[in-house]
């Protein structure tokens, strides 16, 4: 018997990548959708405009649109990809009633007795979940995955802390999709390239040092290293790209470097890549068009590893920000959860 699942939020750019990677899971099942209110009662296949090529299955088309009220909505496992003002106040409004919310949100990932995880990361912080629902009496719980430009580099920075990481500076050239539907105005974006992202560079300062830190009488000790971000805009629709710059507390070698990267180990859930890290050896890889598609979307794909002086490298990361980004981050926390039979 598989879970029943609903998406809060399906319509968007996330919802959509959410309604891909479920209508053939085996795990889950599409049970139920939502989007704002102007489209309840509605078709799925009717309100929906396709933001990458993808034919919504026949079943989940003729869906009809519920009201975003735990009443209305048949699941047991609620994906949400809302804007975070609404996140802030609907996904309570679930997890008191029961629901297990799995959030793409940047409402709660801060918040002291709510899990914010990459299950390759730091699977023992769902130890929270049984904190929240103590302190804020609810039936159910919110476990919520980072920002898409955060797992990039987090999945990275990861196999480097036992290497001894003291410091991280990162450049991001983050894709349009990363925007949301409709996102960033075409006459903005287009031979051009925006060196700001609203909240951007303060997300993935914070949301890293979380997901590296540690459980101590429960709540997160963040890790102890120092990372600076610079977050800008840039022409392409799928595929964020991060320069990253290392430095270690001690002398490290490229080698060191390529065998933490592959070593780092994939997990046994349905949507875990084969391979999580991704090394490539030419100069000129990793590419959007060429490789935010590895691994189902769910791979990073790491290139350009050299040193910087004998304690610093520099290195450069790609991955699928509305796969491993957003909806696969969120699906993978639930496959997850199903294992820990915390669900
Ligand atoms: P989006 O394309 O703007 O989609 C937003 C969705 O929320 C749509 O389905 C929309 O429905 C619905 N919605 C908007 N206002 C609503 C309201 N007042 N009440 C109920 N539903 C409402 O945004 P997105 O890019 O998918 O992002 C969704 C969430 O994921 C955001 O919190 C974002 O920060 C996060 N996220 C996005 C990415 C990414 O790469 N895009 C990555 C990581 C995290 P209608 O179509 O009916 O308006």
């Amino acid at each position: 018997m598989k879970y029943k699942v609903a998406i809060l939020g399906a319509t968007g750019m996330v919802g959509q990548r959410f309604v891909q990677l479920l209508s053939n899971h085996p795990w889950f099942k599409i049970s139920s959708l939502a989007a704002s209110e102007k489209r309840v009662g509605k078709k799925y296949g009717e309100e929906m405009s396709p933001l990458f090529p993808f034919s919504v299955p026949e079943r989940i088309a003729n869906i009809e649109l519920s009201l975003m009220k735990p009443k209305n909505i048949d699941a047991d496992i609620v994906f949400s990809a809302l804007p975070s003002d609404v996140a802030k106040k609907i996904e309570p409004e679930f997890a008191k009633e029961g629901f297990v919310v799995a959030s793409n949100a940047s409402a709660y990932r801060l918040e002291n007795d709510v899990p914010l995880v990459i299950p390759e990361v730091n699977p023992d912080h769902l130890d929270l979940i049984e904190v929240q629902k103590r302190n804020r009496e609810w039936d159910g719980f919110i476990v919520t995955n980072p920002n898409c430009t955060t797992i990039m580099l987090t999945l990275t920075l990861k196999p480097l802390m036992k290497l001894g990481l003291k410091e991280v500076k990162v450049a991001s050239m983050q894709a349009v999709s990363g925007a949301g539907y409709p996102g960033v105005p075409s006459l903005n974006i287009i031979d051009n390239v925006i060196p700001f992202i609203k909240g951007e560079e303060e997300k993935v300062q914070t949301e890293t040092l979380k997901l590296l830190g540690k459980i101590e009488e429960n709540r997160i000790r963040y890790a102890n290293i120092k990372i600076s971000a610079s977050c800008h805009r840039v022409p392409v629709i799928d595929g964020h790209t991060e320069a990253v710059w290392a430095e270690f507390k001690e002398k490290i070698s490229i080698e060191d470097v390529i065998n933490a990267f592959e070593s780092f180990k994939s997990l046994d859930l349905p949507t875990s890549p084969d391979k999580v890290i991704v090394v490539r050896k030419e100069a000129d890889r990793p590419q959007p068009r060429l490789d935010r598609n590895v691994g189902n979307g769910m791979s990073v794909v790491v290139g350009r590893i050299r040193k910087d002086d004998d304690k610093s490298i520099k290195y450069i990361v790609l991955g699928h920000n509305t796969i491993r980004g957003a909806a696969g981050a969120s699906i993978l926390n639930a496959e997850l959860m199903v294992k820990k039979k915390l669900i």
